[in-house]
């Protein structure tokens, strides 16, 4: 995990992802700002969300498409080689990259050998995973993120806090707070006038890219195509204006056929932003064709495996099936109240929780505690319109993290299965229980238990009675 994020122009350092994810937790928890943004935020999104899901009948849709991510999953190796297969007859390069460093490593040489100085980038997750922007940095190039939410993040040194509304923690004052320190001239109040900002300031990087870089969030395999679906229109100017465009995908998010495409692009916006439908969906079949007045010289599509491939026939298999709709992320509980910066990977919420200690190993430092990061409550497990079990896969994510919170949560209870199996220490655990209560209680409540309890009674009182009066 990195613990330094570098982007933006000039070479400038930026934040540390510091303290632990404990540390992170309660920091978030006491920042009223970002309280209140993600309140708006996720309020949207479930209104939203139940006017789709009442009048489109999503429940069914969402088993369609659940059946049609689990075939591509198990038949991925086939669609794989189909895709690349057409992708070539089309025109363009394709790139199977074991890891991030090989992806990283490839698109820095393309941009090199190109002599390019300046990347136009639109929103892409596997770029943030693959820290795409700290390599082409590293080489001195200039990148500039295009969509308005990374822009906003380029500016402010931030990780993304959604996957699909990066920067959502943030209002429209500290938006314009950003804008004002970036620019010499004028920087008007309204989101209308900081949205026609934005754009002024980056039509003009548009026009100097030499390469634009993307995402994918579907390929097609029968046709060998790339499908990016936005709500700006900044995309369509990356993947349409510069002389190389390069797309970086999860090698997951391959479908075998147009009619699977049509369904799942459906369920993604629907998911994701409750709408029926995203605003833009780009398809792209490689580079520009003979008597074809735009697009790009060069089309190479990056198929990154970063661990992907291990997961196929393990016991979170189901988790490849992922369309990074972040429907889960708005419906925790936990997310809601800390956003995803807290937890100091690209991928955040139950899914993030789920993917990253897979991606990065067990044992990794920054992944290890975030299985924890769920109540369990099932909320992510239904609102994933691809019907991936989320909270079953926390829990045997809990199971093969060395987290020393699992650590000592697995020790204490050991020790009250051990304790509750005997009718006699059943019996004297309650009645010291009870006693310990009435002696610490005070009208009526136990203000501050000690030991493990105290977490607890940080938040909420005891009542000193037990079983409490009804
Ligand atoms: S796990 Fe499901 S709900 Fe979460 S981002 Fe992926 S598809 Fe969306």
């Amino acid at each position: 995990m990195s613990t330094r994020r570098r982007r933006g122009q000039g070479g400038v350092t930026y934040d540390d992802v510091t303290g632990t994810l404990r540390e992170r937790t309660v920091k978030a928890m006491r920042d009223p700002a970002l309280a209140a943004n993600l309140r708006t935020a996720g309020t949207a999104w479930a209104e939203q969300r139940q006017v789709m899901e009442h009048e489109y009948g999503f429940n069914e849709m969402r088993d369609r498409a659940r059946d049609i991510r689990r075939s591509n999953i198990r038949e991925l190796p086939a669609l794989l080689t189909e895709l690349q297969h057409n992708v070539r007859e089309n025109g363009g390069t394709v790139v199977r990259a074991a890891d991030a460093a090989e992806a990283c490593r490839y698109i820095v040489g393309l941009a090199r050998a190109r002599g390019a100085r300046t990347v136009a980038k639109s929103k892409s997750m596997a770029t943030e995973e693959i820290k795409l922007n700290d390599a082409l940095e590293d080489a001195g190039l200039e990148v500039v993120e295009t969509d308005l939410g990374e822009w906003i993040l380029q500016l402010a040194n931030e990780h993304p806090t959604h996957i699909i509304a990066p920067a959502i923690h943030l209002n429209k004052e500290q938006v314009a707070e950003l804008f004002r320190a970036e620019s010499d001239g004028e920087v008007p109040d309204d989101r209308e006038g900081l949205v026609a900002h934005a754009r002024t300031r980056l039509r003009e990087k548009f026009a100097q890219a030499e390469i634009g870089i993307s995402g994918v969030n579907l390929a097609v395999a029968d046709t060998g195509t790339v499908c990016i679906v936005e709500n700006e229109g900044n995309a369509r100017l990356v993947t349409s204006q510069p002389r190389i465009h390069v797309a970086v995908m999860g090698m997951e998010r391959v479908v075998a056929n147009w009619d699977e495409a049509a369904h799942i692009l459906q369920v993604l916006p629907m998911a994701a932003i409750g709408y029926d439908a995203a605003n833009y969906v780009n398809l792209i079949s490689g580079p520009r064709r003979d008597g074809e007045s735009d697009g790009p010289e060069e089309f190479h599509l990056v198929i990154v495996d970063g661990g992907r491939g291990a997961l196929r026939g393990s016991e979170f298999e189901e988790a490849l099936s992922c369309i990074r709709c972040g429907a889960c992320l708005y419906s925790c509980p936990m997310w809601r109240n800390v956003g995803g910066q807290t937890y100091g990977s690209p991928y955040s919420g139950p899914i993030g929780a789920v993917i990253t200690p897979l991606f990065e190993g067990p044992s990794s430092p920054g992944s290890r505690d975030l299985p924890f990061m769920s109540s369990l409550c099932g909320a992510c497990g239904d609102a994933c319109p691809v019907g991936i079990p989320l909270q079953d896969l926390l829990v045997k994510a809990r199971e093969r993290s060395r987290s020393p919170e699992k650590t000592k949560a697995g020790w204490a209870f050991r020790l009250w299965s051990l304790m509750w199996r005997q009718g006699i220490t059943y019996r004297v655990t309650i009645a010291a229980w009870r006693l310990g209560l009435r002696i610490r209680g005070k009208d009526g409540w136990v203000r501050r238990l000690p030991g493990p309890g105290a977490e607890w009674t940080r938040v909420r009182d005891m009542p000193s009675r037990w079983p409490p009066r009804r």
